[in-house]
């Protein structure tokens, strides 16, 4: 019996959200992400964008080439977090809906995470429910900062205490930095996925830490891509500097940064195929905390396949990582055989 493999941070985009990021890109907006879509949509990365385009066939072969089984589907970063609130609301519910029914054409194949906007947070909320009830999706995407703003910042703690109540996970997607925190990372072109994301959701993941509102709503359930953002090979630093820190600094709990990196929070390999790495995150957060992903269609499948197929582990934990945890998690139903 072959593994079931569950690839758990995959891209898609809807024609409308490219059309809108392209008039953005024409605003002369120079946010850096508004500047990475200018160059997409104006033909750099043809080929990307006919596979984020795709929720069908080509898209399913493309799995099927590979031995993917499940795609959890997310709209591509940054989602409609560039948006004013209310029209970044009602362009989240029109690709949730498209999402929706693709998953619907195409039974046992595709999941969903449902976008939000963040920033319209009563909106936000009622669109988690609605995902999560009529939709029937499984988690929820924020492609980290929104205006340069962080989840922890109490104006997000509705759709916070949402995601507890309703039991869905929160993935932290990166996207660029802020544009003047970006300003460093531009000229080497670090802020992308080389680093400057990971610094960005490293700090949004730090924030969620180290305000505390993880003691506020301490059932929340957040997912990392990348094995974590780094976070992971941090957890030693993190303890030790939060000791030295908190002789001035008031503690918001007895618990240690690493304690809430283990409690609270999920990561994925997404993008991240390097078993050295994979080894190392094991070691630190055990096999039930690390789910398979591979980052269509920024990065190859076959590759993240092969990665894992190649490492020499128990059966048991290399189908807990392919699927096991995915299932769990984001309770998406077994299937024996898929129609
Ligand atoms: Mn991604």
């Amino acid at each position: 019996m072959t593994l079931r493999r569950i690839a758990t941070e995959e891209a898609f985009a809807t024609p409308d959200q490219l059309a809108a990021y392209r008039l953005l890109g024409e605003s002369g907006w120079r946010d850096p992400d508004v500047l990475f879509w200018r160059n997409v949509v104006a033909g750099q990365f043809d080929d990307i964008v006919e596979k984020l385009l795709d929720l069908g066939e080509g898209r399913i072969a493309a799995m099927d080439r590979h031995g993917v089984d499940v795609q959890l589907l997310a709209l591509t970063s940054p989602g409609v977090q560039l948006f004013a609130p209310a029209r970044a609301s009602e362009m989240a519910r029109a690709s949730n809906d498209l999402l929706a029914q693709a998953i619907a054409r195409h039974p046992g194949r595709f999941a969903g995470m449902a976008t939000i906007a963040p920033h319209d947070p009563a909106g936000a909320v009622r669109e988690m429910a609605r995902a999560k009830d009529a939709l029937g999706f499984n988690a929820i995407v924020v492609n980290s900062h929104t205006d340069g703003r962080y989840l922890d910042e109490e104006a997000f703690w509705p759709v916070l205490e949402a995601a507890e109540a309703m039991d869905l996970p929160i993935y932290i997607h990166p996207r660029s930095l802020p544009q003047q925190a970006a300003t460093a990372y531009g000229a080497l072109q670090l802020n992308g996925g080389i680093w400057g994301y990971a610094a960005e959701t490293g700090l949004h993941a730090m924030r969620l830490i180290m305000s505390g509102v993880l003691g506020r709503f301490p059932n929340l359930k957040i997912v990392l891509g990348h094995l974590g953002e780094g976070l992971p090979w941090w957890l030693y630093r993190l303890d030790y500097m939060y000791d030295l820190q908190s002789r001035r600094l008031p503690r918001e709990s007895n618990r240690k940064p690493s304690d809430y990196v283990r409690q609270n929070f999920w990561i994925t390999t997404s993008g991240m195929n390097d078993a050295d790495a994979l080894r190392f995150c094991l070691a630190k957060l055990g096999t039930e905390r690390i789910l398979w992903a591979v980052d269509y269609p920024y990065q190859d499948a076959g590759e993240a396949v092969a990665f894992l197929d190649a490492m020499d582990l128990p059966r048991a934990d290399k189908a807990a990582i392919f699927g096991g945890n995915a299932e769990r998690l984001f309770r998406i139903p077994r299937q024996e055989s898929i129609a």
